[in-house]
């Protein structure tokens, strides 16, 4: 029997269980994917732990992202987003990766988003921000990133290569000539709101959204209504679990199959 898992606090409402597992079952793989709740004081001796008992690999998710680093060896895309959201025990160490970075690429090519030399703008510098602001990067894309605290959007960018920082005002003016819009705040998740003004879409845009829950946003209604192309966030999270997989399986991830799983529970 193999045991992956997902360790954050809290995970109890992780829709990553019902999708591995869908994997899992497609593969004809024995195994099972498992949610973990330390403590933060803990986060060491969990790590230590899961190594110990023979566990394959680990997501990890809100608080421990980023301490995690610690513990684990990161490779290098790891090393500059700053965070970890997988880890593999496959090997002599623990290693770390980020495959929210993937995750957000092949969700945004399979929406048809052409990110060679392409301008995006990416409203958000948290977690979710600094991944995507790598991916597109290094996927050729020239990226403005948009913060509501400055600052942070201006650090991000100065560690990014071809990236900018602005503040939430200077939205209008920079879709106007985008061709890629990434939101990855937290902003839409629990109210009916957008990050960003309507009148500033336009049907040149791909529009996605890392939230998602609810799956159509404002953002994405609005996105819809100007005529641009959306991706939804469970794209995004669906792709950062079929990288995981295949990092710890070696195998082509079944993902109709994940993404059935996934979609069923949203
Ligand atoms: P985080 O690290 O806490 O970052 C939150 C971001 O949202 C920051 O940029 C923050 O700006 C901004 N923000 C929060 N409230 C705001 C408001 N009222 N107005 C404007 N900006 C606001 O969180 P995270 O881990 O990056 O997650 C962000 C979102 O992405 C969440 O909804 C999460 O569920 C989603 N996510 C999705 C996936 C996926 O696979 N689809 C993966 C990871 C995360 P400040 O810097 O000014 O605070």
């Amino acid at each position: 029997m193999h045991v992956f898992g997902l360790i954050g606090n809290p995970v109890g409402h992780s829709l990553s269980p019902p999708m591995h597992e869908a994997a899992y079952d497609e593969l004809g793989l024995e195994a099972r994917y498992v949610t973990f709740e330390p403590e933060s004081a803990d986060l060491e001796s969990a790590i230590r732990g899961a190594d110990a008992l023979g566990i394959c690999g680990l997501n990890v998710t809100i608080p421990f992202k980023r301490d995690v680093l610690e513990y684990v060896e990161p490779d290098d895309l790891a090393k500059r987003i700053g965070a970890v959201n997988t880890i593999d025990f496959g090997g002599e160490h623990p290693t770390g990766h980020n495959t929210d970075a993937a995750g957000a690429l092949r969700a945004l090519e399979r929406g048809d988003a052409d990110l060679e030399g392409a301008r995006a703008v990416l409203v958000g510098a948290g977690g979710a921000g600094r991944a995507i602001a790598f991916a597109l990067a290094d996927a050729g894309a020239a990226v403005a990133i948009a913060n509501r605290t400055e600052s942070t959007a201006h650090d991000l960018a100065a560690a990014v290569p071809n990236a900018t920082g602005h503040g939430l005002e200077s939205l209008p003016d920079l879709l106007a000539d985008a061709d890629v819009l990434v939101n990855a705040t937290s902003v839409g998740m629990d109210e009916d709101v957008s990050p960003v003004p309507a009148g500033a879409l336009h049907a040149d845009l791909v529009v996605m959204d890392a939230v998602y829950s609810p799956l159509e946003t404002r953002l994405l209604r609005e996105a819809a209504d100007a005529g641009a192309t959306t991706i939804d966030g469970a794209w995004m999270l669906l792709y950062q679990g079929v990288e995981a997989l295949e990092r710890w399986t070696g195998e082509a991830a079944p993902v109709e199959a994940m993404n059935d799983a996934l979609r069923s529970t949203l």
